[in-house]
This record gives C-alpha cells, structure tokens and sequence, in this order.
C-alpha cells in the first residue's frame, strides 16, 4: 500500500484514543503474513469506509476516512459541527448508548487481558444484586449521564484572528496552532459563547490585540471559563501576556452587569514563550481569587490555578460510589492517596474517624487544607509528597497499622510498586481503587489480588461523555477478614 492510495476496511475495533481499527489481508513489507492493520480516525466499529493511507509503516498504517460506505448501526450525527477537526471529542459519531458499552466492554476487556480475572468469575449484574458468591466479581453497569451534554464545568479558549482579520475564540486545529473559530463547545455551559463575545467585543473596542505565538506579541492569549454548577458561581480569568490590562476593571464591572452569576473576575500573566496556557500571577479586578463549587454538602474553593473535576455531577456520583464502597460507619483510620485537592479526602472526612490525604503538588494541598478549615473539618490530615515515599516513611515510623480503609485515586499511569507494597504491608480491610485508565487499574489489581486482596465489585463511570476516557471504582477486601 502507497501514500494516498485509497482501500476498502471494514472496521472491528477502537483504539485507546479512539480511532477506528480494521485488518487488510495484504502481507506487510515483511511478509510476515500477519496482515495489515490500519487505524482510522473518525470511523467507528461496524462502519465499511473507504479510507486512503497517510503513514505506512511495517506492519500497520494510519489512513484518513474518505467516505463511510456503509454506516454502522451506532452512527449518528455530531452535534458540534467541529467534531471532526476539534481533539477535544473523539467520539460524537457514536450513539450515547453505544459509547457507554464500548466503555463497559474496554474496562471488561482489560481485567480480564491485562489484569488475569477468569471472565467466568466477572458477573454483570444490575444495581439490586449486591450479595455475592465467594469467588465472585460483581461488574456493575457504567454510571452514564442522562444528558450527556454541556457537562463541563470549566473550558479555556484561545483568542486570535480568523484569516480577515476578524478576533476569535475558538480551539486549535488538530495538532497545529491555528485557531478555528468555535465558541459553543457542546460539553460547555451555553452562556460561554456570550461571555466570549461580550469579551471579544471589548477588545475590538478598546484596540486590544489577541496573542500572536508566532511572534510573540499581542495580549490576550486564552479566556478561562469555570462554573460552580451547583452554587451558580461563575469565574472568568484572562490570560494575557501583559503585566495588566487597562480597561479590565471596566470590562469586569460591565460584564457583572450582564451576567449576574460572574462572582471572581482576574487576569493570569503569561509572558512565557510556552504551550502552558496559565502562567502563576494572578491580577484580581472583580470579587474573590475564587469561586465555590458545592458537591455532596462539601464545599470546595476553586481558584483560576487550582485543579478540580470538570465532570460536577459525575463526579459526584463516582466519589460517591467509592465512599459507599468505603463501608465506613465513623470509626474508621482511612488514607487517601493522590487526594489532589482532597475532593474524596473531605467526603470521607464526615463518615471516619480520621482521614489522611497524600498530593504530589504542594499547591493542591493548600488547596485542601483550606476546603478542610471551610468545611469545619478538623479530622482529616494532608502531607505533601509522593503517595510511594509518604506512604512507606510514615508505615516505617509507625510501625503499627490501623488503618481501616485505604483509597487510591492516581494518575493515568496507576500506583508506583512501592505504593502498592506498602499498602499490602498495611493490610488494610479494604482498598478502594478509583482509576482513570483502565489498563493500569488491571495490571494494579493483578499485583494486589496476587498479594492477599480478592477483588469485589467494579463500577466504571462515564465522566467524559463523547470522549474515549472512562473512570472505574473498584473495591478490594482482605482475604480472611
Ligand atoms: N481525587 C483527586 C484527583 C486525583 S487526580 C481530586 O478529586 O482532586 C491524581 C492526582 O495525583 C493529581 O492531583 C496528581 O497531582 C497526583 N499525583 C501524581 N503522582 C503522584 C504521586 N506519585 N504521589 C501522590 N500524588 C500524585
């Protein structure tokens, strides 16, 4: 097969990053036999194309989708008319019900390749089976969104110029610079595009020029947008490569005018040459340095800088299933590893006696401690530091262990091996596990289940409709307790 050359597939699987899979017959360069396997962006499972190759390579190759031939079954019409050329969806061109399946089955998938379980011991089950035979593993059905749209709590567009000259917000195109006019993202707030228009606006007025990376001149690079869905609270923050804007405090008065719920507006200096979007100045012309989000009767501080889930009320249901699978009754010793702001670390707070939080960034566990003193909570603690040096130091120490419950939350990449053999030394009675990637989850749970721990339930949660990521709670008992 040659650059360009175009093919018949029939597509059979996703990849991780959400690319269409099929196989050609035709043998590689090395004759191998093994066949061919492409990878097609945009094009789904079931779906005939005709593709045409962009990159071959020995034994695989990525093709550009040219035409669906025949649609699959699960195929509908994006919403967002940039779908295709935006990264931030990869899967739009996918039934809601189809990509929660693909979701299911992925998790599904790698316990059982990845992580070793017998699929005879893996028993789906709806929500009204709890109780389980020894032995067994109960898969509970993916916790998915009822309106799988506009569910973003936060979004950051860059500014520019179209090619007439025209300020835009938008996104970048694929992996190039350019900016593409687009300011309703459908996994935002709709009031998003007037905020960007009333801002956008203002600087046409006031002659205030978007950021030009190119050259590196120009102001305004990014406009950050985040809401307290469930208080209501809004916060803009512009990004501008200044030390401040004159007019911000006119553009900061006005805009509460017109949009009531605006309760911090400020300014991030980002005069780096970088692809970091936020600098760490913050200017603050309206309000607080923050705005509250409340989930599950905690209330948490988000300011421009700080990390927080973008998914408010998935994540609401995703912590909360893991403190159902905490099983805590308030007298439990629980750790909370990679807390991050300590969303999970404060919902446990109220139901245990004593909750430790450990983060990596220092920033976080400000953070943290600061939604812990809002909240009235005196019982939980943070350290500052790797989960596998923390963890290990403080059991050294300690010697003793009493801790009831351990809870991970870490990044794509899973638990170093030293976090994960101090939380067997530790032997907790159970370990909740929240992961992000579920091949690393499996390959983790391999290592506990290999060390005294029997894997109980699992529940994957759709966080991100329409893209390819889904986050999975799972719960581990110590075997004989
Ligand atoms: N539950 C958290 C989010 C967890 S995301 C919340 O709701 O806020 C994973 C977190 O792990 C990130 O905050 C990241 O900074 C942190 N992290 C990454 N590597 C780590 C390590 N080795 N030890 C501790 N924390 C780590």
């Amino acid at each position: 097969m040659k650059k360009n050359e175009e093919f018949e597939l029939k597509i059979t699987d996703l990849s991780d990053e959400g690319a269409g899979i099929g196989r050609t017959s035709e043998t590689g360069p090395d004759d191998s036999g093994a066949g061919f396997i492409w990878f097609v962006k945009d094009a789904l499972i079931g779906d005939r194309v005709l593709a045409a190759a962009t990159k071959v390579k020995k034994n695989y190759g990525f093709a550009r989708l040219v035409r669906v031939l025949e649609p699959s079954p699960d195929r509908v019409q994006p919403l967002c008319q940039e779908a295709r050329r935006c990264g931030g969806c990869q899967i739009q061109q996918m039934g809601y019900a189809a990509q929660l399946k693909f979701k299911e089955d992925k998790v599904w998938n790698d316990l059982v390749r990845i992580g070793g379980f017998d699929p005879r011991q893996l028993v789906r089950t709806d929500r009204e089976i709890i109780k389980h035979a020894k032995g067994q593993i109960l898969f509970e059905p993916i916790i998915g969104m009822e309106e799988p749209w506009r569910y973003r709590n936060k979004a950051v567009y860059p500014i520019g110029r179209d090619r007439n000259g025209s300020l835009i917000a938008g996104f970048y195109a694929g992996r190039t610079h350019s900016i593409i006019s687009c300011s309703d993202c459908m996994l935002g707030p709709e009031e998003n595009r007037e905020i960007l228009q009333y801002i956008l606006d203002h600087m046409e007025r006031h002659s205030i020029s978007p950021y030009d990376e190119t050259t590196h001149t120009g102001v305004v690079r990014h406009v950050l947008i985040r809401q307290g869905v469930h208080t209501g609270e809004l916060m803009v923050c512009l990004v501008i490569n200044a030390d401040g804007l004159k007019t911000a405090r006119e553009l900061g008065e006005k805009m509460q005018k017109v949009f009531p719920a605006l309760r911090s507006f400020s300014l991030c200096v980002n005069k780096e040459r970088t692809n970091v979007i936020m600098g760490t100045r913050l200017i603050q012309i309206i309000g607080p340095g923050y705005i509250e989000e409340e989930i599950q009767g905690v209330r948490f501080r988000i300011s421009p800088l700080s990390f927080f889930q973008v998914n408010s009320l998935q994540m609401e249901r995703l912590y909360g299933t893991a403190l159902e699978f905490a099983g805590l009754t308030g007298q439990e010793t629980v750790w909370d590893l990679y807390c991050g702001v300590g969303t999970i670390s404060l919902f446990l707070a109220g139901h245990a006696k004593k909750v430790y939080g450990v983060e990596i960034i220092p920033a976080a566990i400000e953070n943290a401690k600061e939604n812990a003193a809002l909240n009235g909570l005196t019982n939980a603690v943070f350290y500052t530091g790797a989960a596998e040096d923390v963890l290990p130091r403080w059991y050294e120490e300690q010697k003793a262990s009493d801790v009831d419950v351990i809870v991970v939350d870490p990044p794509r990449k899973g638990c170093d091996i030293r976090c994960l053999e101090t939380m067997v030394a530790i032997a907790p009675s159970r370990i909740v596990y929240v992961s992000c990637d579920p091949a690393t989850l499996a390959r983790d749970l391999k290592y506990l289940c290999g060390h005294g721990y029997m894997l109980q339930r699992v529940r994957p949660c759709d966080m991100f409709p329409h893209t390819v990521h889904v986050e999975t709670v799972v719960l581990l008992q110590k075997s004989n307790s």
